[in-house]
């Protein structure tokens, strides 16, 4: 069997949620499974989250995945509904929704459903992606309030700049203006106004990548956070070489030796959601050790500096990121996040849960 295996912690999900307990002690916390659980794996996932008061994601299918395996919990429809057909899924599946467009509530109103529902009132406080500008809110309120059916809404917003020095000061004031005014629950924070921004965290919040093990921040590790990295991705050396000065390695010879150096070559490549365009000089640990990726990223393999390491060979473990490299750390040097990296691991990659 190809050697390359991504092992995801159902201990590390469980303490992380842990540190955002911790940090918003007075909040329901959605565990925001999206995107396969942040590539994780949807099931996976709420299996080691399943402490969580709710969970957020995407898609009707993934809801129906949820339900299938026997989650009750509430779940969030971070977008809401796509087509006027999902209010009845929705209902069916006793699911939350985000309300962010008038289209969306058009479809509501004309919808009988079977089960009274909560929704997510989206407030667009100026990051101007998805929801209602403030102005508007009062004439959705009057809406929603209208319909038997909507037993709850929830004032919900996302922040743009959380994880910046520009924070969310002019944000919160925006939605302070009008939540301040009326009797209903609140939703802002994501993992970096979790971690920052104690002042946002209102009755829900909701944390992504926290979860995960990875920093939403550039300045701040997740370990000096206290979380702990959730997947760790490895495969095996599959041959080794050994380069004479001036020889080089790989497409394009982007690697050249300037004196004797011996490179592994590792099952793992773009295909598996390693990073292309990580340089030479990318961490990467063999056999316990850290070293560096040299020459360009194929789409099957990877070549690992093994100099120091002579006792490196065939068969060797390597660690694209886990425990002794951080996910963040090869995202960083990739010009990317750890976001991008744990949600493009592709379905060709096993998944261990340990
Ligand atoms: C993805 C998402 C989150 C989680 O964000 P993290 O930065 O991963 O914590 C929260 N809220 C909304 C609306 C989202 O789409």
């Amino acid at each position: 069997m190809r050697p390359i295996l991504a092992s995801i912690s159902l201990s590390a999900l469980a303490h992380n949620l842990g540190v955002a307990r911790a940090r918003a002690k007075h909040s329901r916390i959605f565990a925001v499974i999206k995107a396969n659980g942040y590539g994780h794996g949807l099931l996976n996932v709420a299996d080691g989250l399943k402490d969580a008061d709710g969970f957020a994601i995407l898609s009707i299918d993934e809801a129906t995945k949820l339900r299938e395996a026997g989650y009750l919990h509430p779940i969030l429809l971070l977008e809401g509904v796509f087509s006027s057909d999902e209010w009845l899924q929705v209902s069916q599946l006793h699911l939350t929704a985000v309300v962010h467009s008038f289209k969306q509530i058009d479809s509501l109103e004309r919808t009988p459903l079977k089960h009274p529902l909560s929704v997510f009132l989206k407030m667009n406080t100026g990051m101007n992606r998805l929801g209602f500008r403030p102005e508007e809110v009062q004439e959705v309120i009057n809406r929603l309030s209208h319909l038997p059916m909507v037993k709850d809404i929830v004032l919900m917003t996302h922040f743009a700049t959380a994880d910046d020095s520009r924070g969310i000061d002019q944000q919160m004031g925006v939605f302070k203006a009008i939540s301040q005014k009326l009797p209903y629950k609140t939703s802002l924070a994501n993992s970096a106004a979790i971690l920052r921004h104690p002042t946002s965290h209102g009755d829900w919040v909701r944390a992504g990548i926290m979860l995960y093990g990875s920093s939403p921040f550039e300045d701040e590790t997740a370990s000096s956070m206290g979380l702990k990295p959730v997947m760790r991705l490895t495969s095996k050396i599959i041959a080794t070489q050994t380069l004479n000065p001036g020889e080089s390695a790989g497409y394009g010879f982007q690697f050249t030796a300037n004196k004797t150096t011996r490179i592994g070559v590792v099952a793992c490549g773009y295909a598996d959601g390693y990073p292309r365009h990580a340089p030479n000089g990318t961490p990467v640990a063999v056999n316990g050790i850290r070293t560096q990726i040299i020459g360009r990223v194929s789409m099957d393999m990877l070549f690992v500096d093994i100099t120091s390491i002579p006792e490196a060979d065939i068969d060797s473990e390597v660690e694209l990121w886990g425990n002794l490299i951080s996910i963040d750390e090869v995202a960083k040097s990739s010009g990317t996040i750890g976001y991008e990296l744990m949600c493009a691991i592709s379905s060709r990659v096993s998944m261990q849960v340990v």
